[in-house]
């Protein structure tokens, strides 16, 4: 049966990703000579937004660019995605976010995140988007904007009675408000559940532990993004669900994470259960991770419709 198209409302951050390719990555104070540079659009609020754009949501995308070159680039590759751009503000005298990646030649990286106009992101601005997320199916956050910001979205969103996602990643450094925890659905990955909770998660068994952790610091259901493992849904008080990941030839993991809890949004406002709706995602995430890249690496509903068939 067809589902109905939901609104997705993604709050959160817009990059510019610059990715230069070294044979080797420069020590301090030293000089390498790159071969390559690109530029790639990303951001996590604007790599969830193309994708549940791309899985056929309607998307309105909220967040802050700067008045830099990047800017216009920035906001042309939501458009072009078919994503509402008109609630991305301009920044006077503010750089856009830049994350400035290095890639060598054994595949390491090292990465330094420019938050710019991010971390700009204010409680003020949330309440100008209020109309939008009251008129949304589903909000989405994430943490690369600042954290009373976070707060703010998750506090409208559940006054006005739409779910929410709060995809911690990062996990933001200062503690985090009691609205953030009041998220319906919390998904940390692997290192952000260990971050949050200071237990190891590197089984089912001791995803279970961290998740039990999570609610006992307020979350209510948790969907831990487990990587190669798959996920695990946690309701409080109710037996834990594990979802196993697709097995499929993975050549870059970057964004995995940002096609899942699109997916996941997509598919849980369309009306899947909450347990389809993961496996989408699994099979969203596995699907970004056979392809290159973050934003072209998000995938069509046509793909993961293959991968979900793949397995049955
Ligand atoms: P993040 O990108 O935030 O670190 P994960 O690496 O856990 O998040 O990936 C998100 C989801 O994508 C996982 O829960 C899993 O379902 C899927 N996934 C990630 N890597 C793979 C892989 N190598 N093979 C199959 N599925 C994967």
């Amino acid at each position: 049966m067809p589902q109905p198209i939901p609104h997705i409302v993604v709050v959160g951050s817009i990059n510019m990703d610059l990715v230069a390719r070294v044979a080797r990555l420069p020590r301090a104070g030293e000089t390498v000579s790159g071969r390559t540079l690109e530029s790639i659009p990303g951001g996590k609020g604007a790599n969830q937004a193309v994708a549940a754009a791309r899985l056929g949501a309607k998307v309105t995308m909220c967040g802050r660019l700067g008045d830099d070159a990047f800017a216009p680039q920035l906001r042309a590759s939501l458009v072009d995605a078919g994503v509402n751009a008109e609630t991305v503000h301009s920044t006077p005298g503010c750089s856009s976010g830049v994350a400035w990646i290095g890639v060598d030649d054994s595949g390491a990286n090292s990465i330094t995140v420019i938050a710019g106009a991010n971390g700009r992101v204010t409680i003020d601005d949330v309440r100008e988007w209020e109309p939008k997320i009251q008129s949304a199916d589903m909000v989405i956050v994430q943490g690369e904007i600042p954290v009373p910001a976070i707060a703010a979205v998750l506090d409208a969103a559940r006054r006005h009675g739409v779910r929410s996602i709060f995809d911690v990643a990062p996990v933001p450094t200062e503690p985090m408000p009691s609205e953030c925890w009041q998220a319906d659905i919390l998904s940390p990955n692997q290192t952000e559940a260990e971050q949050l909770t200071g237990l190891p998660v590197d089984s089912w068994m001791t995803a279970e532990g961290a998740a039990v952790a999570l609610h006992q610091l307020e979350a209510k259901t948790v969907v831990l993004k487990l990587g190669i493992l798959g996920a695990l849904i946690h309701e409080p008080g109710q037996p834990a669900v594990r979802v196993p990941a697709f097995q499929v030839d993975a050549v870059d993991t970057t964004a995995a994470g940002d096609a899942f809890t699109a997916a996941l949004a997509v598919a849980w406002a369309g009306g899947s259960s909450l347990a389809e709706a993961t496996r989408f995602a699994c099979a969203a995430g596995a699907c970004a991770a056979m392809t290159l890249g973050a934003q072209p690496a998000m995938p069509t509903r046509a793909a993961i419709e293959a991968v979900l068939s793949s397995t049955k």
